[in-house]
């Protein structure tokens, strides 16, 4: 049985142990998801939109309490965990809203029949694996939309973020899903395997690592079950002229620093051409240098801690193999001395394609920027990576902007922004980003069964 910790990450300090799920509970659970799953299929659409219009309501009534349950358990300053409960309201909201809409039946040419229609139906019991960077937002994308569709969902929260994955089912079943509809299991990866290949589920969604994704993507290919995969990116951000350069690193720098740069979509590599690079390299390391990091519950708090002691020391080893390498460090470059997982906004420059850091992701506050020398070259550097999440084309001029970002190898492609997450917008990568599509109508489509029906 695996035991779920919280460690503080702004104090180091262990708060709260929640004891796990033991192996004689899995097939319990997937029995129960299969019950659930029947009752909710059989419940009306417009019912099942009652309940995620109520859990919305529900996470704006309980908005501190959520916002505060993040910031102790993976350090997220407190206007950004607000913004992310916000967030988590607003997609209940929408799938509330345009749900039933989604799921209309469709008619088609007969071609021959009396009648040819499609029905969006449900697939069964989902499990989903989620990560600890948005803890609520990145459940939240899976669930309201294949709740809407009537599937029921085991939930498989970050093994740090036990207090957050309780709430979200305590409201969830608040708001009227009934208890086998959502189920919050604290699992370890083999139990999560397992519940893979119980024959009643029906499919996997991860949101992670690239290991975690091939992990559970082989169980679910050897069981015939569809996965969906969100995992990591190294998202360009390339600049091509600006009107204002601190304007431009200002935004560049909210980009990166949020969420003391854990996030998969954050713009991690800087590509500025030539005759713009010493100013942007100046001015990004001004804005990192200026950013107010400590106590992530202090509203003058821009950047927190790190989501743990361990991830804080991954980012700084790979910092310092990439100076090892030969990279050149502007700013940052070390832990903080005090307790907790802090680590300092880091700038790098002079990454060539030999050094780690080229091709990997940094999942925390480090910059770093790539002097270019034509379009042709920052459309290269931009598409020589593995990932294939998000890039963003900076510019006056939107028509040749667009032109640029027409070349990425990306699944969301943004111009004059980076990385915007709202309820109707696709979200999803392509390459080593993983596959399939959150948010939006595209999010609803991943696990219905698109069912026809003729009658002659
Ligand atoms: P993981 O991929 O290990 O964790 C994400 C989720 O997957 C957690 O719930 C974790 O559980 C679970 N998990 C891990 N391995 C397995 C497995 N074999 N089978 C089933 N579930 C599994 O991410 P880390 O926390 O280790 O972060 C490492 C890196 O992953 C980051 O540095 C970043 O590059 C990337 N990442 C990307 C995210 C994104 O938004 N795309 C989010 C988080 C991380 P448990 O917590 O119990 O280990």
């Amino acid at each position: 049985m695996s035991t779920y910790v919280t460690a503080n990450p702004t104090t180091g300090v262990t708060e709260r142990e929640f004891p796990g799920l033991s192996d004689d509970d899995v097939r319990a659970v997937a029995q129960r998801a299969d019950a659930g799953f029947r009752q909710w299929r059989d419940t009306p659409v417009p019912k099942r939109a009652e309940v995620l219009a109520r859990t919305a309501e529900i996470y704006e009534k309980r908005a501190d309490e959520l916002s505060a349950a993040i910031t102790t358990e993976m350090g997220k300053p407190k206007a950004q965990a607000d913004g992310e409960v916000q967030l988590a309201a607003d997609i209940y909201r929408w799938y509330a809203e345009h749900g039933p809409d989604l799921l209309e039946t469709e008619t088609l040419d007969p071609q021959g029949a009396d009648e040819s229609i499609v029905q969006r139906r449900p697939v069964g019991p989902l499990v989903g694996v989620m990560p600890w960077n948005y803890p609520y937002y990145q459940v939240v994308r899976f669930v309201a939309p294949n709740l809407m569709v009537g599937n029921s969902i085991i939930l498989k929260h970050a093994s740090i973020c036990a207090a957050s994955a309780q709430l979200m089912a305590e409201i969830l079943h608040e708001a009227g899903a009934p208890d086998d509809v959502y189920i919050n299991v604290f699992a370890s990866s083999s139990q999560v395997a397992d519940l893979i290949a119980d024959p009643v589920v029906q499919g996997v969604s991860l949101t992670g690592s690239e290991k975690a994704g091939a992990s559970v993507a082989q169980t679910a290919a050897e069981h015939l079950k569809k996965s969906v995969l969100e995992l990591g990116g190294s998202d360009p951000f390339i600049l091509l002229d600006t009107a204002d350069m601190a304007r431009t690193t200002t935004i560049a720098a909210q980009a990166r620093l949020s969420n003391a740069g854990q996030a998969c979509n954050s713009p991690k590599r800087f590509i500025v051409l030539d005759e713009l690079y010493e100013e942007f390299v100046e001015g990004l390391v001004g804005q990192f240098e200026a950013v107010t990091v400590g106590d992530p519950a202090d509203p003058d708090t821009d950047m927190g801690p790190l989501s743990s002691i361990s991830a804080r020391d991954g980012v700084a080893e790979q910092v310092d193999t990439a100076v090892k390498q030969g990279a050149t460090l502007h700013t940052g470059g070390k832990k903080l001395d005090r307790d907790g997982a802090f680590y300092a906004p880091t700038v790098l420059t002079g990454i060539t394609s030999e050094m780690d850091a080229y091709a990997e992701e940094i999942f925390g506050p480090v910059g770093m920027v790539y002097r270019v020398s034509s379009i042709d070259e920052a459309v290269e550097l931009a598409n020589d990576v593995g990932f294939g999440l998000s890039g963003s084309v900076w510019s006056t001029d939107l028509g040749k902007a667009q032109q640029v970002a027409d070349r990425l190898e990306v699944g969301m492609a943004y111009i004059n922004e980076h990385g915007t997450t709202l309820p109707g917008l696709p979200f999803g990568g392509v390459k080593r980003s993983g596959y399939g599509r959150e948010l939006g109508r595209w999010g609803m489509g991943e696990f219905v069964n698109t069912r026809l029906r003729r009658t002659s």
